[in-house]
Formats: C-alpha cells, structure tokens, sequence
C-alpha cells in the first residue's frame, strides 16, 4: 500500500509505492532547529518510490556527519519535507511528522544523542547511537 503525504498546507503532496528501508529518530542539532527543539523522525525510502507534486524550495548544507544534504521545504507554508544526502543516493528521506499517517511508520534506532539537550527524552527500547551510523 502506498505511504502517503504532504505539507502542512497541502501545496505538497507526494507518495511512496515502496515501503521504507529505515527510520530512525535523529538529535543532531540541525535537526533540533528543523524540530523545534526536539529532534525529527526521518523515514528512508528508495528515490524511485517517489511520486511528488507541488512546489518545494531547496537548502543544500553540510551536515555535522560531512555529507552535502538537500533540505526541501514548502516555499508557502516553510514545513520541511524531505532531505537529500550525497552518502545515500539512491533514497530519499521523508520527515515522518508530514505523512497523512505518521503512524504508518515507526523510528526503529535514535540517533546523534550525544547532541541532544540534556532535557531529551529517549525511546528506551530502541538502540541509541552517539552521532551518524
Ligand atoms: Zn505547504
Ligand atoms: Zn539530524
């Protein structure tokens, strides 16, 4: 079955046919600013999975891990939506919170604690690993 999902205002909408390689809870501080604090749930899934329609503006950074990174975000409404990594080429990362089920899928490892506040509350059950996998 299709994982379906979009931007907070709809502008954006996309769609993977394949299910998802990971996903895992990630800490480092790029993404305590993308969350708001906490840290952000990210689903990997094969890029030709991906059907997307809609308008998304582009940021390429370096991450803390060294990889070249694409942020995609939602020009209207600013949600962040996807993120490209030169280390991984052949998938596209999916923040979880936009899917129309975030449910649908589920961190399976925390990642970059070692960057989180010491305030972090950390799914217990799960493997924690201190920076990038
Ligand atoms: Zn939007
Ligand atoms: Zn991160």
């Amino acid at each position: 079955m299709a994982i379906t999902g979009g931007c907070l205002c709809k502008a954006v909408r996309y769609s993977f046919a394949a299910e998802p390689a990971w996903a895992r809870t990630c800490w480092c501080r790029v993404c305590q600013y993308q969350g708001g604090g906490n840290g952000t749930v990210n689903a990997a899934f094969p890029r030709e999975s991906l059907t997307a329609q809609g308008e998304l503006s582009v940021r390429e950074m370096t991450a803390d891990s060294g990889n070249t990174m694409k942020r995609h975000f939602c020009p209207k409404c600013g949600t962040p939506v996807f993120v490209e990594s030169s280390g991984r080429p052949t998938t596209i990362t999916v923040r979880v919170g936009t899917l129309d089920d975030p449910s649908a899928v589920k961190p399976t490892s925390t990642i970059w604690t070692r960057a989180a506040p010491t305030w972090a509350c950390f799914d217990e059950t799960l493997p924690k690993v201190e920076a990038q996998p």
